[in-house]
């Protein structure tokens, strides 16, 4: 398992999880699980931020996630959820890509949850893949288990052939489409979770949108490249006020603000309309909400999120394993604590900004600084306050009609 200790140097003082918990604080259990199955991919995504930014750790874990520590994670799971009177849970199949773990594991895994949380726990299964392998035989298992699958597509062909290669640089668009079209149709429509699409600015906005809506997917979520304040995204100029990837998304979302009838959802979106209407958002990155999920890895390490891994080598780490702790001794790390205390782990930056309670100071990656670590906005802080600027503008214009759109 993992030996890598958070490093205290990285967490503000306010972490202190002693203080935090005499000064009345509690953490909120976790209600996502994310199980890595397989910790290897078929694909070799350029952007791909396990394999090829500051963590390499992957490299020393088994390959796919044995019986006996699906057996460990499913006890956890059972302890963490009678401990703390859940009554739902989501679980969250995972990878690198979960279906090369092959059919029988993923029908082990689903089996033994179900079977140690019985009828009273309602629980949620989530497969995330890459769509390569996903055919009827995989299709027909996942209805038989009622597990929702959701699939990574960044655009038409260009566009996803960009970054989402195979390891000899072949692109994998053609045998990807042939995976959705099948779960985007009858008898297999009911498990289609969503497509996830990996911003890249030399994709135009437009197109890219309406390749993803020729899928009829439910939902769409649109993610930001990893990077930080020392490895920036691509053309995010860390000192720079230039706002590209928000100006990318405003394109979307000023045509799907016209239809918001349509039937295809984007969570993005109706995300930070919810933080503007009631302050609460569902997803991480946006506004200051506890982060309620822990992962898994193959060796049974019990981690954060692996969006981490672009920070620095072991930073997703809690030194913990589902063989010996249980997720209560997770909740009662700094870094797990960071996401669960809100406005009080932000930087000064972040509390004094006028947008703090929707942006949230953005995804926690987001905001590393090497040998500062994370107490700092977002590098796509300009992006971030112009998008819900401009979602913000857009929300009073329709609901006063009276002005301009921003
Ligand atoms: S917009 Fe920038 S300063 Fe404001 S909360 Fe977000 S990251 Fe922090």
């Amino acid at each position: 398992m993992s030996r890598y200790p958070a490093r205290d140097s990285e967490w503000p003082a306010s972490l202190n999880i002693d203080t935090l918990i005499k000064n009345g604080w509690k953490p909120s259990p976790f209600r996502q699980f994310v199980i890595k199955l397989h910790s290897r991919c078929d694909l070799a995504c350029r952007y791909c931020y396990v394999y090829t930014m500051a963590d390499g750790r992957w490299r020393s874990r088994p390959r796919v996630m044995s019986r006996e520590t699906v057996d460990h994670v499913t006890d956890r799971i059972a302890e963490h959820v009678a401990s703390h009177g859940l009554t739902a849970v989501d679980i969250v199949l995972h990878g690198g890509e979960p279906l090369l773990a092959g059919g029988e594991l993923i029908q082990y895994v689903v089996g033994r949850i179900r079977a140690a949380l019985g009828t009273a726990v309602r629980s949620h299964f989530a497969v995330q893949t890459n769509g390569l392998r996903l055919d009827r035989d995989f299709l027909r298992l996942f209805d038989a288990l009622d597990v929702e699958v959701s699939v990574s597509v960044d655009g038409d062909r260009t566009a996803h052939d960009r970054n989402r290669r195979r390891p000899g640089g072949r692109g994998s668009h053609a045998d990807v489409v042939r995976g959705v079209r099948l779960l985007s149709r009858e008898p297999y429509r009911r498990l289609f979770g969503g497509l996830l699409c990996t911003v890249d600015l030399r994709n135009p906005p437009e197109r890219t949108y309406e390749a993803l809506l020729e899928f009829d997917p439910p939902v769409i979520d649109f993610l930001l490249p990893h990077g930080n304040w020392s490895a920036p995204p691509p053309r995010r100029d860390a000192d720079s006020a230039e706002t590209p990837y928000a100006d990318w998304l405003i394109a979307i979302f000023d045509r799907w603000s016209e239809g918001l009838g349509h039937r295809t959802r984007i969570r993005l979106f109706e995300e930070i309309l919810r933080t503007l209407v009631d302050g609460r958002s569902r997803v991480e990155g946006l506004g200051t909400g506890a982060v309620g999920f822990v992962v898994v890895e193959t060796d049974g390490a019990i981690e954060q999120s692996d969006m981490l891994a672009s920070a620095y080598e072991g930073a997703a780490a809690t030194g913990l394993c589902v063989a010996r702790d249980p997720f209560d001794s997770a909740l009662l790390t700094p870094g797990i604590a960071a996401r669960q205390i809100g406005v009080d782990a932000l930087s000064p930056t972040c509390r004094s900004c006028d947008l703090r309670d929707q942006c949230g100071g953005g995804l926690y990656p987001h905001r590393y600084r090497a040998g500062e670590g994370f107490a700092n906005p977002s590098v796509y802080c300009p992006d971030l306050y112009r998008l819900i600027s401009h979602v913000r503008a857009r929300l009073v214009t329709h609901l006063t009609s009276s002005g301009e759109p921003a």
